[in-house]
């Protein structure tokens, strides 16, 4: 049986998405990642690659077949109309992929984990939201731990995420992972509790 209904989960980076999404994940809660579907429609053998390498120039291509993440990146990088010409081939194939394993998930909710649930359509595909909060300091100091990057880096990506404060605006729901991950875990514990007394008819 499909899941009931779709929990949105999302934060700015180094927030502590991905950890409170493996705890739901023990919990037996299927979490489909929409930084994984988006990489996905653009393997080797799916047709948008063929389309992009067809598009831009094969160039795109890796020797092995496999996009060059870096030069569609360049391709794409001074020039808006081919950017929208990217995101209009792969924005309905990602929702797709999406929309496909979460009719696939049989928990009794399944998880939309994404980074940019309220800045993309994605909020759409959701009934509720869930915010994993966590002061700046905290989230540079955990992306620049876990990537090894320089902090610039690190708010470069926070600058081109929605502000922390409309973010938390657009939450049903919001976890402040502040504190060790234990506390985190316990906070995703009363939060699923509170997920299995909604019933797929419930906002
Ligand atoms: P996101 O997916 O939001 O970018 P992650 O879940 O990958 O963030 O967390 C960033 C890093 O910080 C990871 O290495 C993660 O293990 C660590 N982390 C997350 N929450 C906590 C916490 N409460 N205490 C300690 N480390 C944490």
């Amino acid at each position: 049986m499909t899941s009931a209904w779709t929990l949105g989960l999302t934060g700015g980076i180094g927030s502590g998405k991905s950890a409170a999404a493996e705890h739901f994940a023990r919990l037996g809660i299927t979490c489909v990642d929409a930084d994984q579907a988006a990489r996905w429609v653009v393997e080797p053998g799916r047709p948008a690659l063929a389309e992009i390498a067809g598009h831009f120039s094969p160039a795109v291509l890796q020797p092995d077949g496999s996009l060059n993440r870096a030069a569609l990146r360049a391709a794409i990088f001074a020039d808006p109309a081919q950017r929208r010409w990217l995101e209009a081939l792969l924005h309905p194939l990602i929702r797709q992929e999406i929309l496909a394993a979460l009719a696939r998930a049989a928990s009794p909710y399944a998880i939309l984990v994404s980074p940019l649930l309220f800045e993309s359509g994605q909020r759409a595909l959701v009934r509720r939201g869930l915010v994993i909060d966590a002061p700046e300091a905290l989230q540079l100091e955990r992306a620049m731990r876990r990537d090894g990057v320089e902090e610039a880096q690190v708010r470069a990506i926070l600058a081109a995420q929605l502000p922390r404060a409309e973010r938390l605006a657009k939450a049903d729901d919001v976890i402040c992972n502040d504190g060790d991950l234990a506390t985190l875990h316990t906070e995703v514990e009363r939060l699923h509790s509170f997920y299995l007394t909604l019933d797929g008819g419930q906002a």
